[in-house]
């Protein structure tokens, strides 16, 4: 049987907020008058989040369950599953309330009724989150839609709807360590928007430190463009320009018999320069290592064996 709807939560040592999450998830998808599944993806977890995973899908049939060997990130978790997900119409959604699951029951809604293929959930106020991540947020996006054009929407995170040709699309990508939010625009499937509230994260702490943050900024900069790589070139004839300059002010005034002084000016500039080439050198870093773990192939998570496969059986058996 083929579901009508897949919903896809990663899940990190979401023990603390899981019940609720269910609580409030459920009844949403039982009154949607549609076949569903649930697909949480257990992203490593090292506290009470499997076992009270095996326990939720003792009375909840349509809860198939992925775990993932080690941690793997937020991006990682979700690509699993997508990969994973059967339903005609992919959601996605964080485990911790902030994305409302009521909002899932509007974004089929608008989907079906404006034929598009792709429902971005848009966070329309965002004042529970803190001040830090609103700014480091707005710097994010701002950062994004410079360097890789206006198809980027402002504060579109990864909660969405997405049809099953978009989900082939997703899956097909040979790219390692995809930042969905910002790949899926450029596919140019038809979409529409749907505002919500961000609310609090309902327990629990976040699972999204600031190396994981960098680590996002990084990954999305080098996938979206090779802006970057171009700004070193610029940066580079810009910087023969002035050197050009300096040269000719320095002759004319040997020439005038009236030599420039001082060497601060000069230390400035070499050690300016060196900084810069280090900093260019970084960012050919950056994409050469991507090109590296393209051609490697190497997959960004690996599912514990057979854990789906099993439930599966089990769940045609019974
Ligand atoms: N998450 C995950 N793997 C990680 C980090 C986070 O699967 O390595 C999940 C987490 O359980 C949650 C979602 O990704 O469902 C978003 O994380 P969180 O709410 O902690 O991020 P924040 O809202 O603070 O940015
Ligand atoms: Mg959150």
């Amino acid at each position: 049987m083929t579901p009508d709807l897949t919903v896809v939560v990663p899940m990190y040592n979401e023990e603390e907020v899981i019940t609720l999450f269910v609580e409030r998830l459920r009844p949403t998808l039982d009154g949607l008058e549609a076949a569903y599944e649930v697909l949480v993806v257990d992203d490593g977890s090292a506290d009470q989040t499997p076992v009270l995973l095996q326990r939720f899908r003792r009375t909840w049939p349509e809860l198939r369950v992925i775990r993932l060997r080690a941690n793997s990130g937020h991006q990682a978790a979700i690509s699993a599953g997508l990969a994973n997900a059967r339903g005609g119409w992919v959601a996605t959604i964080d485990a911790d309330l902030q994305d409302p699951p009521e909002v899932i029951a509007e974004m089929v809604r608008a989907g079906q009724d404006q034929d598009v293929d792709v429902v971005y959930g848009v966070r329309g106020d965002r004042s529970t989150d803190s001040a830090f991540k609103r700014t480091t947020a707005r710097a994010f996006y701002r950062l994004m839609r410079l360097v890789g054009g206006d198809s980027i929407r402002m504060d579109a995170g990864d909660f969405r709807l997405m049809s099953r040709a978009t989900v082939d699309a997703v899956n097909a990508l040979p790219e390692q360590h995809r930042v969905l939010r910002l790949i899926i625009p450029t596919l140019g499937f038809p979409s529409t928007e749907v505002t919500y509230r961000r609310d609090a994260r309902a327990a629990g702490s976040s699972k999204y430190p600031l190396s994981k943050m960098l680590r996002l900024s990084l990954d999305s900069l080098t996938g979206l463009s090779l802006a970057p790589l171009r700004l070193a070139t610029w940066f580079g004839l810009g910087g023969f320009l002035l050197a050009a300059v300096l040269l000719a002010y320095a002759v004319i005034g040997k020439v005038l018999g009236n030599p420039i002084s001082g060497w601060t000016s000069t230390v400035v500039i070499v050690a300016g320069f060196a900084a810069f080439q280090l900093l260019c050198l970084g960012i050919l870093g950056e994409y050469v290592g991507r090109i590296y773990s393209t051609q490697q192939a190497r997959p960004t998570y690996y599912v514990t064996y057979d854990s789906l496969m099993a439930q599966d059986r089990a769940a045609a058996g019974s």
